[in-house]
């Protein structure tokens, strides 16, 4: 009797201290995971503290038990209670802190980031190309800068000492062997190589060049697109009919188109092609130099010294002059771009100054 009444006050006794750890175990807690572990270490099945306390009720007689199972009772409500409250209280917090977070304020103004626009030659660059399409015409642009005196001069009907062979305009790479291509012809040459059937040929060849060049009107790279038409029956009357075409669908049907007269070793006869001046409508300006016409394309029928050059590379006649002919053309990117913006500096299109770029919408 006198054993369990003390075992009874021993119990009792234990609970202020018990209130007091629990007290500032649960001012440390920061999380639900913090807040877990609070509960096992005090209301776990097998060693929680409360736990052990009630697993010690067993042995006291039934008023001692009931009177510490009381207390024990009273402390363990409150002990939930609390972790109860502190649970309630984290997750309050934790939904404030992702509201403050996520918050959007839909009174703010965008924020406009800067927005690329296609390179005014680009721009040209493709509309040539679609016009060409449109035409039946395919695009042929996998040749390379990089190229050699065959491809560039000789299949040209160039002889060594053609003046366009002069050092002063080609670059040459080191050893000589090799040069930057100074035209887009070399895609007529290596198109027709690499297609050796039945000769039925319709391209377009876009691509840089390179020169020694550099003043307001040259640029050492600039961009060209050729073109080449080879079939049984082509005549000057079609390369007239296409050229006209081509100009009028890039710059409206308004303006006059010429042909004169012209020399280039590849093409006979060869043909310059000039344009009503877009800036004065034919009057005289200082862009038309007062002619009021406005130089924008060569052309001519194809040479059949460039056939019969094919031809030998090839080890076969595949391009017999006898049996087809052709028309070839080419113009640069940049007069065309130049002529349209009224830009008088063809450097401005290489400097990436923004000022300028920007001014292109389309
Ligand atoms: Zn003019």
């Amino acid at each position: 009797m006198a054993e369990s009444r003390a075992s009874s006050e021993g119990i009792v006794r234990e609970l202020p201290r018990l209130r007091q750890d629990f007290d500032a175990a649960l001012a440390g807690v920061r999380d639900g995971a913090g807040l877990q572990e609070l509960r096992t270490r005090f209301l776990g099945r097998k060693s929680g503290e409360l736990t052990l306390l009630f697993g010690r009720l067993g042995g006291l007689k039934n008023e001692e038990r009931r009177l510490a199972g009381a207390e024990l009772n009273t402390l363990k409500q409150e002990v939930e209670a609390r972790l109860e409250a502190r649970r309630a209280e984290l997750e309050a917090g934790d939904r404030e802190e992702r509201l403050r977070h996520d918050r959007v304020d839909v009174t703010l103004p965008g924020r406009v980031g800067p927005v690329g626009r296609r390179h005014p030659l680009t721009v040209v660059r493709e509309e040539l190309e679609d016009i060409f399409l449109s035409m039946g015409y395919e695009v042929y642009d996998s040749f390379p800068e990089v190229d050699d005196d065959f491809h560039c001069f000789e299949a040209l009907n160039m002889p060594p000492d053609h003046p366009a062979r002069d050092m002063q305009d080609t670059f040459y790479l080191e050893g000589g062997d090799r040069l930057l291509r100074t035209h887009t012809s070399t895609g007529q040459i290596r198109y027709m190589l690499s297609n050796p059937h039945p000769p039925r040929v319709r391209i377009i060849c876009p691509g840089k060049v390179y020169r020694r060049d550099d003043d307001i009107t040259h640029s050492p790279m600039f961009q060209q697109v050729e073109g080449l038409v080879v079939r049984a029956g082509i005549t000057l009357a079609d390369l007239k009919g296409t050229i006209e075409a081509f100009l009028h669908a890039l710059f409206g049907p308004q303006y006059p188109i010429r042909f004169r007269s012209s020399f280039f070793p590849y093409t006979e006869p060869s043909v310059e092609t000039d344009l009503g001046c877009i800036v004065c409508g034919g009057g005289g300006c200082r862009v038309c130099k007062q002619t009021g016409w406005l130089e924008i394309l060569g052309s001519g029928m194809v040479h059949p010294a460039v056939f019969e050059a094919v031809n030998r590379k090839l080890g076969k006649v595949v391009y017999d002059p006898e049996e087809v002919t052709g028309f070839a053309f080419g113009l640069g990117i940049e007069r065309v771009a130049m002529m349209r913006h009224g830009i008088d500096d063809i450097r401005l299109f290489y400097g990436s100054d923004l000022r300028f770029l920007e001014q292109f919408h389309r």
